[in-house]
């Protein structure tokens, strides 16, 4: 069997086109434009990166990007002033504190300080509960950005065997709530499991969040199953001092067996940021009392 290749590139592509298209809406009812606020610290180079990438696609579908740099110096009560007065601000939907923070912050605190209706990270413990319990709230955008992954390919999600490896709050955690919501079965599995290749190979579902290159070999998957692979490693590239991506599955290996596959890069990537954008338009919705934009 050669998998099909889930296009996460070209998904998340359309799902902006969506979002782009609902933010009009949103401007002729309320008078201002969907604002999401995101907060540097430091000068780390890919959080750089990522920053303007994400005030780069705010602009272009047609939200408002509010960015906030602090010196590497700036001292935690600094970021917590500064994220009170974000929650405060009326035209600030969501807030995204881009992390790591430098070493002297304190992380837990910085999130636990954002307004929950305005955390479209879905960081804040209080989205975590929510998520936990099954109210609404916001969800971490690499985990519902992988879910729609796997909706899309699959259709019903239920009595189908999905195994998570890995347990972070960030990927791992919010990703097995989500299948447990679509009445998956779910294993998840961390650095402590046994067996590691006998529990993934029970799995119609597996999503890969360990970080390590191309750890999840191909004879551990089912024939057919569906593979989601979140990792991102940067490793030696063919001609020296080169280097290139590679996720946590060995692509090459899984794609002859698995029934359909994410590339990495253009799989589950450029998801992140489009969550990120669906997330933000959502909460300018609830903040204005209007109901959730349809089919995002
Ligand atoms: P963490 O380092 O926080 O968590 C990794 C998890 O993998 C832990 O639960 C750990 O187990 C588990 N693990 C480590 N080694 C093994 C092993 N040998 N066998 C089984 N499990 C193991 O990583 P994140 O969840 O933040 O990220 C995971 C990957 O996803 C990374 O490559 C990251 O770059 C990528 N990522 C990609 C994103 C995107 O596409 N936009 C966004 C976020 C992350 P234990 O808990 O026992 O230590």
């Amino acid at each position: 069997m050669i998998a099909a290749i889930i296009d996460g590139k070209a998904f998340a592509g359309a799902l902006r086109e969506r979002i782009g298209a609902a933010v009009p809406a949103f401007v002729a009812s309320t008078g201002r434009k969907p604002g999401l606020a995101v907060v540097l610290v430091g000068e780390d180079p890919a959080s750089q990166v990522y920053v303007r990438s994400k005030g780069k696609s705010t602009v272009e579908a047609g939200m408002a990007s509010i960015e906030h740099r602090l010196d590497d110096s700036a001292s935690q009560a600094e970021l917590l002033a500064l994220v009170d007065q974000l929650n405060r601000d009326p035209g600030v939907d969501g807030i995204l504190v881009q992390l790591p923070l430098p070493k002297h912050i304190d992380e837990a605190s910085v999130i636990a300080a954002i307004d929950p209706d305005k955390d479209v990270d879905g960081f804040h413990v209080v989205n975590a509960g929510r998520l936990a319990v099954g109210a609404e709230g916001f969800v971490p955008c690499t985990p519902l950005g992988c879910l729609m992954l796997l909706k899309d390919r699959l259709g019903d999600l239920a009595g189908l065997d999905a195994v998570v490896i890995g347990r972070s709050n960030i990927v791992g955690k919010p990703m097995a709530q989500l299948l447990i919501q679509q009445s998956c079965t779910v294993t998840v599995a961390h650095s402590r499991t046994k067996n590691l290749p006998d529990v993934v190979r029970r799995a119609d579902i597996v999503v890969a969040a360990v970080g390590r290159p191309e750890m999840i070999r191909g004879d551990w998957i089912k024939p057919g199953a569906v593979v989601i692979d979140v990792g991102i490693n940067r490793v030696p590239g063919a001609e020296p001092g080169k280097t290139r991506l590679v996720g946590d599955v060995a692509y090459a290996e899984a794609a002859e067996v698995a029934g359909a596959i994410t590339p990495v890069p253009g799989g589950v990537g450029p998801m992140t940021i489009a969550v990120l954008l669906r997330n933000t338009l959502v909460a300018a919705h609830r903040r204005e009392g209007l109901a959730d934009p349809v089919g995002l």
